[in-house]
């Protein structure tokens, strides 16, 4: 999804049009913001965890967490941002990035390279890059006392797994969402992996799926909230066996199972 802003702000000279909230901008001051920013090339769009890094040339970085309802478009000359759009950076063509966010939970920070190896630092592994193995996974899940549900929406242990895609992976794979991440077998992480792998890979296909609110940066909603197998389908049948997905509350977040395929041993 990333790869429509990519293409549009690809070497477009950068300026701070509107900044109406403050406490989005996490580091450095905004003071410093509006020193260091104006005039910066963007090279590349990518993402670590949840956080999208905008490479500005000179060792910059900007990174961008939407959190729960922000949104990044990439808006025309003309268009007005409503009330909800708190950061509007002007490209050299005339172009806008939106940041547009009704809940300002949403961060803002621009890194240095040391900033950004602290941001890559803190996280887990990111579950489709090629170094990512069931052999890494068995190793970030060793010896966690915790539910597995938890442990794969904990970023440090494994980044970019959100509350959906945890839900579906442990259906897919037959794992209880409550069973303890140590105590997967070897068989189990290596289904396990497979499945997150594929969840993410359908959900990149359908184009993402946050139920509310999901836009691309083309102001397009996602369609693959249509593909879940048991998330938010609770007492539906299971795809599998027919049996009602159960759904329980997991350190504080819905949880979705089939009670006949995801035996709690
Ligand atoms: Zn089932």
């Amino acid at each position: 999804m990333l790869t429509n802003i990519f293409e549009l702000v690809y070497l477009r000279k950068a300026r701070i049009e509107k900044l109406d909230w403050e406490r989005m901008v996490e580091t450095p001051s905004v003071a410093d913001l509006y020193a260091l920013l104006p005039g910066r090339t963007m090279q590349a769009v990518g993402r670590r965890a949840k956080w999208i890094l905008v490479t500005l040339d000179a060792g910059w970085t900007l990174a961008v967490h939407l959190r729960m309802s922000g949104q990044l478009l990439v808006q025309g000359p003309e268009a007005t941002p409503r009330s909800h759009v708190h950061l509007v950076l002007a490209l050299a063509d005339g172009r806008r990035i939106f940041f547009d966010d009704e809940r300002k939970f949403g961060r803002v920070r621009l890194l240095d390279a040391a900033g950004l190896r602290a941001l890559d630092a803190s996280f887990g592994p990111e579950p489709l890059d090629p170094c990512f193995t069931p052999g890494v996974l068995g190793q970030v899940l060793a010896g966690r006392r915790v539910k597995i549900k938890v442990a794969l929406l904990d970023q440090r242990i494994i980044a970019g797994l959100g509350n959906i895609y945890a839900s579906e992976a442990l259906w897919l794979a037959k794992i209880h969402p409550l069973r303890l991440a140590s105590s997967l077998t070897q068989e189990e992480i290596a289904r396990l992996y497979s499945a997150i792998r594929q969840v993410l890979a359908v959900a990149i296909e359908n184009q993402g799926s946050t139920l509310r609110n999901y836009r691309n940066s083309y102001g397009e909603s996602g369609q693959n909230q249509d593909h879940f197998q048991v998330y938010d389908r609770r007492d539906a049948p299971c795809a599998n066996c027919g049996t009602a997905v159960m759904r329980i509350v997991v350190g504080q977040r819905s949880t979705y199972f089939c009670p006949t395929c995801q035996p709690e041993v």
